[in-house]
């Protein structure tokens, strides 16, 4: 009798795993079709009067976040909020930098996200989490991210100061994947001794600095948590890679090592 329960639960865990198994095979291959979709040339268009640090990516890479653009604008759900229409121009332009932390690697499209709520500006919505820069964004576990249009469009904006609102909350998203937020992301194995080690040396040096009210490259707001040193170095390692590398570049090779790509050899 025993011997015959185990072979019907062998049998039943065979067709769950085969049935897993064909769905996430059929996912595959509807993305890499939508990832080789035409790219709208209105979509490009957007992207270079609003996202400025797309200009500095090799052809490769422009070519690469337009297919994961595709992929991401068939799969998420964008809502506005206080009367904000959702244009095209929105969700390309929150995709594509959203799409920027992909690129060069194996991903899921932050498989936890389904919706993207924007709201206008950050001053409508006096009850959503506001950092210290009054920026409007949340990254929720499972659950949506929030962004201010108008914090999303400015951080575009300026691809050298290090300040990248969407960048923040997608680089929480990555953190998350694995169901908690605690600053480390789902990590080849072999890389989470180093990340370990060189990232708390950096959250425990920022966090003294923040608390001595010091002056240091990185903003303090990274000395918060190990999570909000994630997303605020990774906003830093994208917009302003040279000065990074020059002061902290441990720190540096660890994000270039988790993210696959070396935006100092992008020129910016
Ligand atoms: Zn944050």
């Amino acid at each position: 009798m025993n011997s015959q329960l185990a072979l019907w639960f062998l049998i039943i865990m065979t067709i769950i795993l085969v049935l897993l198994w064909f769905k996430n095979h059929v996912k595959n291959k509807r993305r890499e079709k939508i990832f080789f979709f035409p790219f709208p040339e209105a979509f490009e268009q957007d992207i270079i009067d609003h996202v400025p640090i797309y200009q500095y990516l090799p052809e490769e890479l422009k070519q690469q976040l337009k297919g994961h653009i595709n992929v991401f604008l068939s799969e998420k759900y964008f809502q506005g909020q206080n009367d904000l229409k959702i244009t095209d121009t929105i969700r390309v332009v929150i995709a594509a930098q959203a799409c920027l932390l992909l690129l060069n690697r194996r991903t899921n499209y932050f498989p936890h996200l389904k919706t993207i709520i924007v709201y206008p500006s950050s001053f409508k919505n006096p009850n959503a989490h506001q950092d210290h820069l009054g920026r409007l964004g949340e990254s929720w576990v499972r659950g949506p991210v929030v962004l201010s249009w108008k914090d999303a469009e400015h951080g575009a904006s300026n691809e050298h100061d290090g300040r990248n609102v969407v960048i923040h909350e997608f680089a929480h998203q990555l953190d998350q994947e694995d169901g908690v937020s605690d600053g480390t992301p789902l990590l080849q194995s072999g890389h989470i001794r180093t990340w370990g080690k060189v990232l708390g040396k950096e959250f425990r040096s920022l966090t003294i600095k923040a608390k001595c009210k010091r002056r240091s490259f990185f903003d303090h707001y990274g000395a918060t948590n190990a999570a909000e040193f994630f997303a605020v170095i990774t906003e830093h390692f994208v917009e302003q890679p040279k000065t990074f590398h020059r002061k902290h570049p441990d720190l540096y090779q660890e994000l270039k090592k988790y993210y696959h790509i070396d935006p100092l050899s992008w020129g910016l």
